[in-house]
C-alpha cells in the first residue's frame, strides 16, 4: 500500500542545483520540509531547503542517514549512482525508482528501450572501438553525432563529424569505453514533452514545447508551438507511453526532433523536471516542479492546463562578462517574470536563471522574453544577443 505523503512531512532531494532549488519552492509552498544532498555547499537548492547535507554521492552512510531523515527521496539530474539510490531506498521509497535512472542514464540503453517500446529514435550504432566506429559510420554517413553513452548533458561528451573529418581522432578525444554515434538530423524544429505520472499511473502531460538550442544549450522554448494537430497529438502519445512503460513515479521530460517530413524521432529523456518546462511556473495551472511534488508524495496531480502563451529564455553566465546585468530593467516588463538561481559564480555557458515572458501569443512572447534579455545587457553594444 503506497501510503500519501502529507504536507508537513520532510522531502529529500539528491543533487542541489536549479531543478532542486525549484523543487524546493514548490515543495514548501505546499507546506513540506526539504533536505537536500549533494557535494557542494551554498547551493541554489541548498539556499531554499531547510537542511543542506554537504556529502558525496559515494558516501553511502551519509546517503543513508540522510534517507532516514525524510520520507521520500527524489532526484533532480539522472547521473546518480545507482549504489546511492539503493543506500537510500532500505530507508525511504525513491521515485521515480532506480529502474528509471538506469534506463536513463546511458544513451544505448534508453534508445534501445525506446525502440523496444515501439518509439522512433534517431537512427544510432553502439561504438566501444575504432573497428566500431568505422561500420557505424558506413551505416548512418556523414554528418553524424559522437556521444559518450554515459554522462552527458548540453552537448557535452560530443563530436560532431562531418564528411572528411577524421572519425578515429574524434573517438580518441572523447576518450570513453562507449559511445553512439547518431545520425546528424536534419530538424525542422525541436520539441519536448513534459509530464507527470502519479502513484496510481494517473498522467498529467503538458502541451509540446518549442526549443531552440544554442552551442547545444538550451536558448529559447516556447508554448504553445505552432504545430499540426496530428504532430502535437503523436507527441503528447510518446510521453504517455514512455511515462507508463518506465512506471515513473515523478516527471519526465521527452526531447525530440521533428523531422522535415514530419516524423518525430526521441533524441533524449529526462526523468525529472526539465529546463523546456520552466515556463510552466508562471503559464500553467499546476507548475511541473508541483507536479514532481504531489507524485513522489502520491497525491493527486495537478491540472496541466496553460494558461497564457509563453515563452522562457535561458540566462546564461555569459551575459555577467561586462559585469552585473540591470536586473531593474528586466522587472521594467511587467510580462516578464526574473528567476535567478543563486549561483555565485557566472561563468559563460553556466544556466544561472531564466526569464519567462506571458502575452497574447506565442510570437510576442518570445519577442518579449528576447526584449527584457535583450535589456539586461546594459548599453554594451559588442554583446551578442541570442
Ligand atoms: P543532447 O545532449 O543529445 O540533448 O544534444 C544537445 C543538442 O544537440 C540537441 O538538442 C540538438 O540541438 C543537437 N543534437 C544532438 N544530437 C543531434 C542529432 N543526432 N542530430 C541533430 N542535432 C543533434
Amino acid at each position: 500500500m503506497n501510503q500519501v505523503i502529507l504536507p508537513g512531512a520532510t522531502l529529500g532531494v539528491l543533487g542541489s542545483g536549479q531543478l532542486g532549488r525549484m523543487f524546493a519552492v514548490a515543495a514548501r509552498r505546499l507546506g513540506y520540509r526539504v533536505h537536500v544532498l549533494s557535494p557542494d555547499d551554498d547551493t541554489p537548492a541548498g539556499q531554499i531547503a531547510d537542511v543542506e547535507i554537504n556529502a558525496s554521492y559515494d558516501d553511502l552512510d551519509a546517503v543513508a542517514r540522510f534517507a532516514q531523515g525524510v520520507s521520500v527521496v527524489t532526484f533532480e539530474f539522472e547521473n546518480v549512482p545507482a549504489a546511492t539510490t539503493d543506500a537510500a531506498e532500505r530507508f525511504a521509497p525513491v521515485r521515480p525508482r532506480g529502474a528509471v535512472l538506469h534506463a536513463t542514464q546511458n544513451r544505448l540503453r534508453e534508445k534501445r528501450f525506446l525502440q523496444s517500446i515501439g518509439v522512433p529514435t534517431t537512427p544510432f550504432a553502439a561504438v566501444r572501438s575504432d573497428a566500431d566506429l568505422a561500420r557505424a559510420v558506413a551505416e548512418l554517413g556523414l554528418p553524424a553525432v559522437l556521444k559518450t553513452a554515459d554522462w552527458g548533458y548540453d552537448g557535452k561528451g560530443q563530436r560532431m563529424l562531418q564528411p572528411g573529418d577524421d572519425a578515429a581522432a574524434a573517438w580518441r578525444e572523447l576518450a570513453t569505453p562507449e559511445a553512439i554515434l547518431e545520425a546528424f538530423v536534419d530538424y525542422e524544429c525541436e520539441l519536448s514533452v513534459v509530464g507527470a505520472r502519479g502513484i496510481a499511473g494517473d498522467i498529467a502531460l503538458y502541451g509540446p514545447i518549442h526549443n531552440e538550442h544554442r552551442h547545444h544549450i538550451l536558448d529559447v522554448s516556447h508554448t504553445p508551438a505552432a504545430l499540426p494537430e496530428k504532430v502535437a497529438g503523436a507527441a503528447l502519445d510518446i510521453g504517455r507511453a514512455i511515462l507508463t512503460h518506465l512506471e515513473v513515479v515523478g516527471v519526465l521530460c521527452v526531447e525530440m526532433f521533428l523531422t522535415r517530413d514530419g516524423q518525430l524521432l526521441v533524441n533524449e529523456l529526462a526523468p525529472r523536471p526539465h529546463n523546456s518546462g520552466h515556463l510552466t511556473i508562471d503559464a500553467h495551472v499546476t507548475c511541473q516542479f508541483e507536479q514532481q511534488v504531489r507524485a513522489v508524495c502520491g497525491l493527486p496531480l495537478g491540472s496541466a492546463r496553460q494558461i497564457q502563451p509563453a515563452a522562457m529564455v535561458n540566462l546564461l553566465g555569459d551575459l555577467w562578462q561586462h559585469g552585473e546585468p540591470a536586473w531593474a530593467r528586466a522587472c521594467g516588463f511587467p510580462e516578464v517574470k526574473l528567476h535567478l538561481y543563486g549561483k555565485q559564480q557566472a561563468r559563460p555557458g553556466r544556466k544561472m536563471g531564466h526569464l519567462t515572458a506571458l502575452a497574447a501569443t506565442t510570437q510576442e512572447a518570445v519577442e518579449l522574453a528576447l526584449a527584457a534579455r535583450k535589456s539586461l545587457e546594459g548599453n554594451v553594444e559588442s554583446m551578442s544577443n541570442a
